[in-house]
């Protein structure tokens, strides 16, 4: 059975398959088209063992939208609670007879964990600071609603690069599309190891300077420091004047430039209210609706027969 489980190692094709069905989904996502039966009689599990208010929200809908049941389980009120393994977990679950799982886990690879001990599709809703597929959907499906394509325009994404699964994520696809991709942050929160990223014929570039790197961008896709991944480190004082969107530095974006972030926003430190706000530039609220789109896309690619992906999974 095919997973979802990364953006690493999906091809060009099946990536731009999802994409386009990330596209066509939008109308129904935003509610203004009829929901479709295709998931009709299935059930869908939700294992979020990790917080989450989008994702696990939105699959959520985009399982009612496809005609689907759903049901969520999180660590409170669970028999997590008493020790049982992810795995464990997951297994009980799949013998209730669910089409798939959709798991998030603070563990890095505990996605593919779950994958190979179940034999119904996986779909990663973020596992540790490894991948966060389906997020990286969005985000590029976001760009291409504004651009047509990602090809050649240059993205920065800022932050805690290290801990990030949206970096990574999002990093695979746009170079598999060739965007130019600046990862920006802290010496300790990104390493030039992260040039090695690209597959594609995009490329990418690792910088600290924030204002070097916001010169001559198409979009900034601004992120959170992960305070529950870091070892020890917390904020430091000067992370805003260093690396937050300030409403000075985004006056200084190319005027077409785009603001984005994958939520949950720390106001006032990775960015500022008027810029999360700006009714001209934030797409951030926008990401929210095309995540529910993409999300259907991704269920209905594995579980509808008429998927275009054969097997998605690595
Ligand atoms: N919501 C995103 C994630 O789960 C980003 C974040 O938490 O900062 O990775």
């Amino acid at each position: 059975m095919a997973d979802f489980l990364t953006i690493e190692g999906l091809s060009l094709a099946d990536l731009e398959g999802l994409l386009e069905a990330t596209r066509d989904n939008i109308p129904l996502a935003e509610g203004r088209a009829p929901t479709r039966a295709t998931l009709a009689g299935l059930v869908v599990a939700n294992l979020f063992f990790e917080d989450s208010t989008r994702t696990r929200c939105s699959f959520e809908t985009a399982v009612h939208r496809l005609g689907g049941s759903v049901f969520n389980l999180t660590p409170a009120g669970s028999s997590l609670s008493k020790g049982e393994s992810l795995l464990d977990t997951a297994q009980n679950i799949e013998c209730m007879g669910v089409a798939a799982i959709v798991v998030r886990t603070a563990v890095s690879g505990g996605a593919k964990m779950v994958a190979d001990g179940v034999r119904c599709p996986v779909i990663n809703a973020g596992d540790g600071r490894h991948e966060h597929p389906t997020q990286a959907l969005l985000d590029v499906a976001t760009l291409l609603e504004e651009f047509g394509s990602v090809e050649g325009r240059t993205i920065a994404i800022v932050g805690d690069i290290t801990n990030s699964r949206v970096a990574r994520s999002t990093t695979h696809a746009l170079t598999t599309l060739g965007a130019r991709v600046r990862l920006v942050g802290p010496p300790t929160l990104v390493s030039p190891a992260f040039e090695r990223i690209t597959k594609g014929p995009g490329t990418v570039q690792t910088m600290t300077n924030l204002d070097a790197a916001l010169e001559g961008i198409d979009a900034v896709i601004m992120l959170r420091v992960q305070l529950e991944r870091a070892a020890g480190g917390g904020v430091s004082s000067d992370y805003r004047s260093m690396y937050g969107l300030t409403q000075e530095r985004a006056a200084r974006m190319p005027s077409h430039a785009l603001i984005m972030h994958p939520g949950p926003l720390n106001r006032g430190t990775e960015i500022d209210d008027r810029v999360a706000d700006d009714p001209i530039h934030s797409r951030i609220l926008r990401q929210v609706t095309i995540g529910v789109a993409a999300r259907m896309a991704v269920l209905e690619n594995l579980l509808a027969p008429s998927g275009v992906l054969k097997k998605v999974s690595a």
